[in-house]
């Protein structure tokens, strides 16, 4: 197909259907297997610190906790993450999840934590 052919087909796709959302206000699904913001269940953590072991940007430490009989669990400063994965795959009882959250901006990185006293 010659250039000009495919510049015509391409303004009148854009023209059809816009190539972009209008983001925040319009949000997209993510895919499935999406690595988004992690999710964590006190209820399912045993307190082995298997987690804050492999994590390779220090996200997570072990912090008194308040809400279960367990003597620690791991508080997330989800600001370090990196998406890698290693604390679900170490985690003996898949308290750690992947969501397919990507809404990731914030205006002061310290509200962006999960706290095993307000799971
Ligand atoms: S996904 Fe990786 S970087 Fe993020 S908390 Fe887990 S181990 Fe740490
Ligand atoms: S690896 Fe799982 S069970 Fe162990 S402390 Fe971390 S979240 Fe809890």
């Amino acid at each position: 197909m010659a250039w000009g052919t495919v510049l015509k087909e391409a303004i009148k796709n854009l023209i059809k259907k816009p190539v972009t959302i209008n983001y925040p206000i319009e949000k997209v699904e993510a895919p499935e297997g999406y690595r988004g913001v992690l999710h964590f269940d006190v209820n399912k953590c045993l307190g082995c610190g298997n987690c804050a072991r492999v994590c390779p940007t220090n996200t997570i430490t072990m912090v008194p906790c308040e809400k279960t009989k367990l003597k620690r669990a791991p508080r997330f400063e989800l600001s370090k993450c990196v998406f890698c994965g290693s604390c679900i795959d170490v985690c003996p009882t898949k308290a750690i999840s992947f969501t397919r959250n990507y809404h990731t901006a914030v205006i002061r990185k310290e509200e962006f934590v999960i706290n095993p006293n307000s799971n």
